[in-house]
């Protein structure tokens, strides 16, 4: 691109990105929801190509056959968000400004945007001020970034300096888990030194939160130091630990208390549904996904916690060329990453757009119409609703065991009218439904319903 003599290359390519995206978006809702493999060349170009924008076109039209239409409003695999209108301008503008949001000196903008989102977020989910906060890729290093802060905060009072020290020889941590948590929680635990075979499980009811009497039981019997990592949202059935009595426990038994909170977080927004999490606001650290349920784009995660010191000392780096600002947020201080991009301009744009009662209304359409779900497919015969729908997840099974079930599911995805998962649920296959979309209405809802029964229909009468 070194001879430019036309348009500004960065400006014919960009041009070239909207004008590729704009018929995907303005078609999204009404694209088949089913993706395929797709092949690339295979060759790597010897140089540079002729025309920027034609290879943006070319791109586009090798990789569409295996875009997914996850954006659109009948999506209902996984936990999957979609993008609100001002999330999906503020990827944009990231794109185009390519802050490096690592230390403040390096972009002051997206630092303040940073800061001014953590404020926001606890203050719309009812949680204290003066929380740190870590714009992370997900809730996985979320999760990761809040065990590390109280891994390094129950060393450092148990008297062990682990960034000199390493874990090695140091005091045991006990850490207590529900039954029914997410693999992430295994995930980071691991990252951190902590094995599987260690963890201490303390049994989950019927809808997979945690047994608080079970807990009770346990606390007494852990060693100190201790972590306990509570739920907020199990990601199938999303329904919440309760937060209110495994806060006294932790805090009785002076445990650092964690909550997985990337499903169920955004609930806290309703005064409707933050009641489901009451209590959790004394919680010790909290990991959300804002690509989830506040539909920002990938990647999205926020870790908060109500110890700003541990957390910084347990991811900061330092170096001779790093300047020291107290008064500045460096980004990077708060996650375990480096260089990275703007990602909080998604979750500040959403907040700013909608604001308070904009984000409540998202939340409880969500479930209102996970609720529709359930009470629709309940109505059909052989159809049985898994879980207690209290939030955004609907689990179903068919009559005739986890072969039909799994038939069911199957019929499903090859339809293209719109896509669910499947999973186990109490040692039975369950078709999933997240409803986690802005974009879904409840025609939406009653047409993929509809869908439902033809595949039930077709795979039972086979
Ligand atoms: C999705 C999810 C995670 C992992 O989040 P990522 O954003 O995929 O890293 C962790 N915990 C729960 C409960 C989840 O639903």
């Amino acid at each position: 691109m070194a001879d430019v003599t036309g348009p500004d290359p960065s400006v014919a390519a960009f041009a070239a990105a909207v004008a590729t995206a704009t018929p995907f978006l303005a078609g999204v809702r009404g694209l088949p929801t089913t993706a395929g493999p797709v092949e690339l060349p295979r060759t790597l170009p010897e140089g540079p190509g002729p025309d920027v924008a034609a290879a943006v076109h070319h791109l586009a039209r090798d990789l569409a056959p295996g875009i997914m239409p996850s954006p659109g409003p009948r999506y209902f695999g996984f936990v999957t968000g979609g993008t609100l209108p001002p999330a999906l301008a503020a990827e944009v503008l990231v794109g185009a400004w390519d802050q490096n949001v690592a230390l403040a000196a390096m972009s002051p903008a997206l630092a303040e945007v940073e800061s001014v989102t953590a404020e926001w977020v606890a203050d719309l989910l009812g949680l204290p001020a003066g929380l740190s906060a870590g714009f992370v890729t997900g809730a996985t290093m979320a999760n990761w970034t809040a065990l590390a802060a109280a891994r390094h905060d129950l060393l450092t009072a148990a008297g062990w300096d682990l960034e000199a020290d390493g874990m090695a020889g140091s005091p045991p941590i006990t850490v207590v888990v529900g039954a029914e948590r997410h693999s992430a929680i295994d995930l980071s635990l691991r990252y951190l030194g902590f094995g599987r075979s260690q963890l201490v499980v303390v049994p989950a009811d019927d809808q997979g939160r945690m047994d608080a009497a079970a807990l009770a039981h346990t606390m007494p019997t852990v060693a100190a130091p201790a972590i306990v990592c509570a739920q907020a949202g199990n990601v199938n059935s999303g329904s919440i630990d309760p937060m209110d009595t495994i806060s006294d426990i932790a805090r009785a038994a002076g445990a650092w208390l964690h909550v997985d909170a990337a499903v169920g977080a955004w609930l806290a927004a309703s005064t409707r549904l933050r009641p489901q999490l009451a209590g959790w606001e004394r919680a010790d650290s909290w990991a959300l996904d804002a690509h989830k349920g506040l539909n920002t784009g990938y990647d999205s995660g926020i870790v908060l916690t109500a110890h700003p010191a541990s957390h910084r000392a347990a991811t900061q780096a330092t170096a001779a060329y790093l300047p020291a600002s107290a008064d500045h947020r460096d980004g990077s201080a708060w996650t375990p990453e480096g260089s990275r991009r703007g990602r909080a301009l998604g979750v500040y744009a959403v907040l700013r757009q909608l604001g308070r009662s904009g984000v409540a209304d998202l939340v409880e359409r969500q479930c209102d119409l996970a609720a529709r779900f359930a009470e629709g497919l309940a109505r059909i015969p052989g159809v049985t609703v898994a879980n207690e729908v209290t939030a955004n997840q609907v689990l179903v099974r068919f009559a005739g065991g986890d072969a039909v079930t799994h038939r069911v599911v199957a019929l499903v995805q090859e339809g293209g009218v719109c896509w669910m998962g499947g999973t186990r649920w109490r040692d039975a296959a369950c078709m999933r439904i997240s409803v986690s979309n802005w974009m879904t209405t409840p025609a939406d809802v009653d047409r993929a319903i509809d869908e439902v029964s033809r595949c039930w229909a077709e795979a039972h009468s086979r």
